[in-house]
């Protein structure tokens, strides 16, 4: 069979692949080989598409503040909707729940001097809708957005395809081999080889690896389970305006809710560990979340419109992974994005690009203090 020779060779087409793919074609001949007919199908067709500069460990809020100029100002022609909308972030608590807000707006304002702390009857002004007897205050970050997860994927394909690469779908791959300096990959959609190969597999990552005979980065994909439901109010007026409600979580991530299409988007805020799969909800998360929001609010659940779960894939320190494996020859990790890889795809495709092209950390990156070593898989295998 004929092989298809280009210089980087990705494997996963979801937000992670098709950032660094986008990035890349601006160096080379580009790949991307996808297993789904759909290259959205896993994580990145299933996020909450919320862009939020205070959540996750401080090397993932810097990669979040240092993708906000492509979103708000991206390339000629990426997209012709917004990538980003007005949302705002609530973060509540209860009156014991005090410690954990203060904490989050201390770290919060460090790098997002807009991030406000509520006090009870301000977060009752900005959030009608909750229950008075539940809330007694918040942390408030006005310059959350709302993501067009869509525009976002499908932009980056189609620039993709502009600079000259190109997406293969049903193309899993099923072996690798190093060859002459080559990486082979064995898709059901033929044979691709490169000198670079980029592992964007997702959940998939620690399998892929496998196959290249590296060792695994401890990737554990955790379950995150959401639906979507119509709210009833005792008073209808209660639900005015819902489509501008902020998106209002947990200050314990224990559950969190948002606008979504003239309905309410919800999840339990769980973590499951799973291997990686297909996943599908399960009943108990989602009656927990149920359970956990009316406590919380002054309107119920009337009917559930549509339930799915995603997976969210972490390494131990919860920060992505991005280098050259340490031993295996051409073989780039991109992996281990968690909650956060939709919000982080920017400087994640530039940091990718940058690192497998032997460039070093972009300096809007550097700049925030990212290091390198922060993202590389060798940090995990210290003992
Ligand atoms: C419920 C939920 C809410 C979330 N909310 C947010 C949010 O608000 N903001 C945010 O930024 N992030 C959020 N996330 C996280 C975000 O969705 C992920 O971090 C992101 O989608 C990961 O992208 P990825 O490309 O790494 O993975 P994926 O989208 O899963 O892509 C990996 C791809 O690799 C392919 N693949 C695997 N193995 C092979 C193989 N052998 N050959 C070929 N292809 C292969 C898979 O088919 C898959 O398409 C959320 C996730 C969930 C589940």
């Amino acid at each position: 069979m004929d092989v298809e020779r280009v210089d980087f060779l990705i494997v996963g087409g979801g937000m992670a692949g098709a950032s660094a793919a986008y990035e890349l074609a601006a160096h080379g001949s580009v790949a991307v080989l996808e297993r789904e007919s759909q290259p959205g199908y896993h994580s990145t067709g299933r996020s909450a598409a919320l862009y939020t500069q205070t959540y996750g460990h401080p090397v993932v809020r810097a990669l979040t503040v240092a993708s906000w100029d492509f979103y708000t100002n991206p390339p000629d022609g990426f997209s012709e909707h917004p990538l980003l909308t007005p949302r705002g972030v609530l973060l509540i608590g209860r009156a014991d729940q005090t410690a954990a807000l203060d904490r989050d707006f201390a770290e919060g304002r460090r790098l997002t001097p807009t991030v406000e702390r509520l006090d009870r009857a301000e977060t009752l002004a900005r959030a009608p809708f909750l229950n008075p007897d539940y809330v007694d205050g918040a942390v408030w970050e006005p310059e959350a957005m709302d993501m067009d997860v869509h525009a976002i994927h499908s932009g980056y394909l189609r620039g993709l395809k502009a600079r000259g690469g190109r997406l293969v779908t049903d193309a899993g791959v099923t072996a690798l081999e190093r060859r002459d300096g080559l990486w082979i990959a064995s898709t059901p959609a033929g044979d691709f080889a490169a000198p670079v190969l980029v592992n964007a597999a997702g959940a998939w990552a620690d399998v892929l690896a496998g196959m290249a005979g590296a060792r695994a980065v401890g990737l554990v994909p955790k379950r995150r389970t959401a639906i979507t439901f119509d709210p009833v109010f005792a008073d209808p007026a209660d639900g005015a305006g819902l489509a501008g409600w902020p998106m209002t979580i947990d200050v314990d991530e224990r559950f969190y809710m948002k606008p979504e299409s003239g309905r309410l988007l919800l999840s339990p805020a769980d973590e499951t560990p799973v291997e990686p799969c297909d996943v599908q909800p399960e009943e108990l998360d989602i009656a927990v979340a149920i359970d956990r929001m009316e406590q919380a609010v002054r309107f119920s659940v009337r009917r559930i419109t549509h339930k799915w779960a995603g997976l969210r894939s972490f390494v131990a320190d919860k920060v992505m992974v991005a280098g050259y494996d340490e031993s295996v020859d051409g073989f780039f990790w991109l992996a281990g994005q968690g909650g956060y890889g939709i919000q982080t795809a920017p400087a994640m495709g530039r940091t990718a690009a940058a690192l497998a092209t032997g460039r070093g950390l972009p300096p809007e990156v550097a700049a925030l203090g990212v290091r390198a070593e922060d993202l590389a898989p060798a940090r995990l295998r210290r003992p």
